[in-house]
């Protein structure tokens, strides 16, 4: 028979749990799950459950949203992104164009997709125009563009890639002296064209309980109760709660594609500095269809720096899971998806944007 939900849940209160245990999780659809089905609140309070580095649009770092609004206006181009990128902010002047949306407004032809199949058919759509498909995303955004780069792109076509690796973000907190937290629950989507593997390093090296899991209460609860039973019994494993999904060596189709179409580079992430070894950039075969090296002019490396969050935004920390997102003074004053201050209220992956919509209305400490 099944395991449900309220299985899990009972099964974890059972546990006897000696003090309080913080488990990371670096997922979007994770954070999402977890907040809109109410799991912080019906969990003994010991627990706590932090929201770590799991949005690739609110690590996308500034340089790269402004060097496509900077593309988009300036060029004769149709600029084509995610969704959740046209309202991420850039720190500009209030006369210049603060994100991509507010670029449209001024004339430049830029338009939502949904997937690279959609940015590919833009461009046969539009054979006589310059088409630039701004990727940012993890692994699993990544790894559809590296697919549609080896079906064969129409000439027209560039890609301003920004994407991301995962895991490196995690090492990184792990090398720190402050991790944060005591358990991981790792990504299920991420895993599954990457293999869980990629998450072994968190046990071996680190001797911290990891389980993957997949997207629904029950998934995360039974990873949830196997990093904590991981913890108390002192046996520290990477355990597969996603494993109808999560195969070992994740997806090795997806995994090629990606390693005949992209370079692993030193990257940026917005509020976070450099982390070794996790971007991914066009490998140089495919520089044809490199936008960076088609517009080098646009690449502004003076505004490479960390910390440029806008005045006030505090997405950096939330994004490293060193406070929550109702911690913000922003939070729900100057801040809301309305209104949004930083990227991490923009995107539907974003913590902020997340709690709002799993309805905390309050800031940390108001009654
Ligand atoms: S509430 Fe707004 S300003 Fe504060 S961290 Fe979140 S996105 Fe940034």
């Amino acid at each position: 028979m099944k395991t449900t939900a309220k299985d899990w849940l009972q099964r974890i209160r059972d546990l006897p749990l000696p003090g309080k245990v913080r488990i990371m999780n670096v997922c979007g659809g994770h954070e999402r799950s977890i907040t809109l089905a109410g799991l912080r609140g019906a969990l003994p309070p010991e627990i706590e459950l932090i929201p770590g580095p799991g949005c690739p649009v609110c690590v996308c770092p500034e340089e790269d949203v402004y060097q496509a609004i900077q593309l988009a206006l300036q060029e004769d181009v149709i600029l084509v992104a995610f969704g959740d990128m046209l309202r991420v902010p850039v720190n500009v002047p209030k006369k210049d164009a603060r994100s991509l949306e507010q670029a449209k407004a001024r004339g430049a032809d830029i338009r939502p997709v949904a997937s690279p199949q959609e940015a590919a058919a833009i461009a046969r759509d539009n054979p006589d125009r310059q088409v630039i498909f701004f990727a940012a995303g993890f692994e699993t955004t990544t790894a559809p563009v590296a697919g549609m780069i080896a079906e064969g792109m129409p000439d027209n076509l560039q890609i301003l890639l920004s994407g991301r690796l995962t895991w490196p973000a995690v090492a990184m907190l792990l090398d720190s002296e402050t991790p944060g937290f005591d358990c991981l629950v790792a990504p299920g989507h991420v895993s599954t064209v990457m293999g869980p593997e990629e998450w072994s390093f968190v046990v071996d090296k680190h001797g911290i309980p990891a389980a993957v899991a997949g997207f629904t209460p029950e998934s995360l609860l039974a990873a949830i109760y196997s990093v904590l039973r991981q913890r108390l019994e002192e046996n520290y494993f990477l355990d597969n709660c996603y494993p109808d999904v999560v195969k070992p060596g994740g997806n090795p189709g997806a995994r090629r594609l990606l390693d005949e179409t992209r370079d692993i580079v030193d990257a940026n992430w917005r509020g976070v500095g450099v982390i070794p070894k996790s971007g991914f950039a066009l490998a140089e075969e495919h520089a044809a269809h490199d936008a960076r090296k088609a517009f080098p002019d646009h690449d502004d490396a003076s505004r490479k720096r960390a910390g440029e969050m806008p005045p006030g935004c505090d997405c950096a920390r939330v994004v490293l899971g060193r406070i929550y997102p109702n911690e913000c003074i922003l939070y729900g004053k100057a801040c809301t998806p309305r209104n949004p201050i930083g990227p991490c209220m923009v995107s539907d992956e974003g913590a902020c944007r997340i709690w709002w919509a799993g309805g905390v209305r309050t800031q940390a400490g108001a009654a």
